[in-house]
């Protein structure tokens, strides 16, 4: 058999048909994708639009189908980018620009493993979409709590290896708190499994935080444990006008000392948000009837039928209009009101993508800063980018903000772009000093690796950079991003 060596844009890749061939005897010609239009939607990048190019998409449908794929490509020195969902925000679910790494996606490993309500677990294979957890664990009588506005299409794999965030982190954490063990293949085409359904276990290191949030470059995901929780039977949204970031956060101190882990999720809203909803999204419209600067998405939950969370949050409300923290506020009434309301929230990212240029930055800063931040990020913005149009909003409850910002009218195109940099530095300074973090939800991937070196310690690069070359000599495993 001749073995023609693929032709990258960049010139000659390590892939050749012989590697190719081998691959779809492995997982067959329905986990093989070579031609360009079925392998687009896998190389474009959700955030940028671009798309990459690459010798093939390959998906596997179980572990060892996995394996003997990476087992090939470190034999063959090609580099592989994990891809779950490919709703990541950071370039790091795509190849690079060489046109030489391939895609491996593990959209059809989606299957539930074992669902065991009495140890409250749910074992499920990588590639299954977040929805379809949750709803796995709802069909049990079970709640999983991970929720973001992309879990239609996200993969519980990507938002492990991203540890994701989402709107209930402040109840129950981020994803790396939801997992009790993980099923992973390493470089070289190795099966960890280690996937232990236990609360506790202190027996070395534990390896499964090695995989969590590494952007698939230290290995790949098949399989997790996770944990499930009690659904609460009471449910109770609200949205609370405000005239300051600064009210916001007193409010927010003021709902953890009266209702503590019943609160579920605390975002914040800007008005501006509201407005481009409205401007973009056909349908929406406000739930209040006067205009207020500064919003927050209150959700209440409790496990134990009968608690009367309305009367809760009515007396905090009332505490909180007599000290003068908030303006107005509406409780939802139904389900169909509450969800409404999530919808208003849910809808800022997308009607923020609508506009086309956007500049972002999903930082995080001690929980008691976060006003500090807001009042000093917006100053910062204003006397360096006056046409811009901010857009914050997020998880005020975890000390992370969406700080976006948009042009003021559509027609500044790609000059609004022009001091995206310096407006990144300054922002990115600011939390810095803070104490905070420039990356808080989406991770490095391709995107944010300058930031990386730029506010990480020496010493905290060679440490990662010493995992990286323990666990990945080769550098097969999504090659370029992070490190
Ligand atoms: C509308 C919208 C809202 C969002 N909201 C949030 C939010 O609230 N909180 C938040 O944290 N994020 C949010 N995100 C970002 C994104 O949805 C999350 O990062 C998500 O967890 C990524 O999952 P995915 O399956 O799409 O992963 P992908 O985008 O496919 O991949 C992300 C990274 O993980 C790696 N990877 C994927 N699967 C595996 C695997 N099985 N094994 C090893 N590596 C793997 C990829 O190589 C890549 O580096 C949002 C995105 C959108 C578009």
């Amino acid at each position: 058999m001749t073995n023609t060596t693929f032709k990258s844009p960049s010139g000659a890749s390590n892939v050749t048909s012989v590697l190719i061939d081998a691959i779809r005897k492995t997982v067959g010609n329905k986990g093989c994708l070579l031609e360009p239009d079925d392998m687009a939607v896998y190389l474009t990048d959700r955030r940028s639009a671009l798309v990459r190019s690459a010798p093939l998409v390959v998906r596997p449908a179980t572990t060892q189908e996995v394996s003997e794929v990476l087992r090939l490509c470190h034999e063959a020195n090609v580099g592989v980018v994990p891809q779950g969902g490919n709703t990541g925000l950071v370039e790091g679910s795509v190849p690079d620009i060489s046109g030489g790494q391939i895609v491996l996606s593990l959209s059809r490993m989606r299957s539930v493993r074992e669902l065991d309500v009495s140890n409250a677990t749910l074992t499920v294979e990588a590639g299954a979409v977040l929805a379809d957890v949750q709803r796995a664990a709802d069909d049990a009588g079970m709640l999983f709590p991970l929720s973001l506005a992309a879990e239609g299409s996200c993969q519980i794999g990507g938002n492990l290896s991203t540890n994701a965030g989402g709107t209930a982190v402040i109840r129950y954490g981020n994803a790396r708190d939801l997992v009790l063990g993980i099923e992973a293949v390493l470089s070289d085409g190795r099966i960890w499994n280690g996937l232990r359904a236990l609360r506790k276990d202190n027996t070395g290191y534990d390896l499964k935080h090695l995989f969590i949030g590494s952007e698939g470059t230290l290995g790949v995901i098949t399989a997790v444990v996770l944990k499930l929780f009690p659904k609460p039977q009471e449910q109770l949204s609200a949205l609370v006008a405000v005239a300051s970031a600064r009210d916001a956060s007193n409010f927010l101190s003021r709902c953890q000392r009266a209702c503590g882990e019943n609160i579920s999720s605390f975002e914040y809203i800007h008005r501006n948000c509201l407005e481009l909803v409205f401007e973009k999204i056909p349908g929406s419209r406000d739930p209040l009837d006067e205009v207020y600067g500064h919003y927050v998405l209150l959700e209440l939950g409790s496990s134990t039928p009968g608690t009367d969370l309305r009367a809760v949050l009515e007396t905090l409300l009332e505490e909180a209009f007599a000290a003068e923290e908030v303006e107005n506020a509406t409780i939802a009434a139904t389900i169909e009101q509450s969800n409404a309301l999530w919808k208003l929230r849910e809808d800022i990212p997308e009607a923020t993508r609508i506009t086309g240029t956007r500049i972002g930055h999903d930082v995080a800063v001690p929980v008691a800063l976060i006003a500090d931040f807001l009042e000093r990020g917006s100053a910062i913005v204003e006397r360096m980018h006056p046409s811009a149009r901010l857009i914050p909003f997020g998880h005020m409850g975890d000390g992370n903000i969406h700080f976006n910002m948009v042009a003021v009218d559509d027609a500044h195109g790609a000059s609004f772009l022009e001091p995206e940099s310096e407006i990144r530095r300054a922002i990115y300074d600011l939390v810095h000093e803070m104490g905070g973090s420039f990356s808080a939800e989406h991770g490095i991937g391709g995107l944010k690796k300058s930031d990386l070196v730029a506010y990480r310690s020496p010493v905290e690069l060679d440490l990662m950079r010493t995992l990286k070359h323990a666990l990945d000599p080769k550098n097969i495993l999504n090659p370029g991003k992070v490190l």
